[in-house]
């Protein structure tokens, strides 16, 4: 239960199995009701009646449970199985309610639930409307059931039972708008930590965790520190704007060379890029920072009309097993090797 009231939190997918059960429940429920309330006087339209809407509750319940299942969670088919669970709901209610005792069936809170299923995918405006449909299915069976309407009394429990599912369709809609806005606000904040706002690469916090994690689960990897080479005079000749322009498109570079599937690029601090590889075949690795090292080169800056280009040194060496701040040291000290052998190249770890 706990997890299931977790899950509900994070997928509509958990949500869409609880209403799904309940229905089962309901079904079930109204059977019962129906047999109590009705025995030992049948009657034969009623029976016909209440036997077909069970009869075709069971047929939608069984269609959209496979899809529910069987189709992936986003598909045409699943969205449109899920969405049209609260009109069949509606339709089975309208049917339901009048056969299991009109304004007073016990099964009249299910509109309360219905309501709030509608909330789930139409939120504040969905609600409302729904409110005012089972307002008027309410309406009629009110109307034409109790035998007198002009008194206080029925006066009374009219209005109470029509304000109370505008209330639920209103606070219904209002409560899930509020939710969704919560979690969509969380999402960017989570999603703002970890970006670098420069470049829009993953920052050197999300660099440590990833790391750490890497480590920890024991995957095989190659760790590549990069920086470009004479930066500080980049931005002394061309100016800070100019310069990061040049760290973006260094970015986005390194980005469109390294496979999604295959690494992560972070920018690791000023001019300095960190990139995780995850293969354990050295080949694999220079063929990207060769390819990465040769685009960056070979790309061409404008700054009002002046062209130049920057240059990369990189230093990489596969992950052995040390803990994270060892294994970015070693990584650093190749690519100061690199530096100080003459820069635009890449020194990998004699180790492997
Ligand atoms: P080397 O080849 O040894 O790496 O030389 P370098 O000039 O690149 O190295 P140095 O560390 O002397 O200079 C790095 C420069 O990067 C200095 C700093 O102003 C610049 N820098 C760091 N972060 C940013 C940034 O976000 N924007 C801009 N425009 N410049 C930055
Ligand atoms: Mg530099
Ligand atoms: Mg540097």
């Amino acid at each position: 239960m706990k997890i299931l009231s977790k899950n509900t939190h994070h997928s509509d997918h958990a949500l869409e199995i609880i209403f799904s059960s309940l229905r089962w429940f309901f079904l079930v429920m109204a059977i019962a009701v129906f047999y109590i309330q009705y025995i030992g006087q049948p009657d034969r339209t009623t029976m016909i009646l209440f036997s077909s809407l069970v009869a075709f509750g069971i047929l939608y319940m069984a269609v959209s449970d496979y899809y529910l299942h069987k189709s992936p969670e986003g598909s045409k088919r699943y969205t449109i199985m899920t969405k049209c669970g609260p009109l069949f709901d509606f339709i089975s209610f309208s049917a339901l309610i009048p056969l299991t005792g009109g304004v007073d069936s016990p099964l009249f809170p299910l509109a309360y639930l219905i309501i709030l299923h509608i909330t789930v995918y139409w939120r504040f405006t969905g609600g409302i409307i729904a409110a005012f449909l089972f307002i008027f299915v309410y309406s009629i069976i009110f109307f034409t059931q109790v035998p007198d309407v002009f008194t206080l009394n029925s006066f009374t429990e009219y209005i109470s039972q029509t304000v109370f599912l505008v209330i639920i369709g209103g606070l219904g809609g209002i409560i899930v708008s509020r939710e969704r806005k919560h979690h969509s606000d969380k999402n960017i904040l989570a999603e703002a930590a970890n970006r670098d706002y420069l470049t829009d690469l993953l920052n050197h916090r999300s660099f440590q965790e990833c790391l750490r994690k890497d480590l920890e689960s024991g995957k095989d990897f190659h760790l590549a520190l990069t920086d470009i080479d004479k930066f500080k005079a980049v931005n002394d000749k061309y100016g800070h704007v100019m310069g990061d322009a040049v760290l973006r498109e260094v970015g986005a570079i390194i980005t469109s060379i390294i496979p999604v599937k295959q690494g992560r690029v972070f920018r690791y601090g000023g001019e300095e890029f960190a990139i995780i590889l995850y293969t354990n075949k050295q080949d694999e690795v220079d063929k990207l920072l060769v390819a990465t090292k040769k685009s960056v080169a070979d790309h061409v800056f404008n700054s009002n009309g002046e062209t130049f280009s920057v240059t990369m040194s990189f230093g990489s060496c596969k992950q052995n097993g040390e803990k994270p701040d060892q294994l970015v040291k070693k990584a650093d000290k190749l690519l100061y090797a690199a530096k100080d052998s003459g820069r635009n190249r890449i020194v990998y770890s004699t180790a492997g």
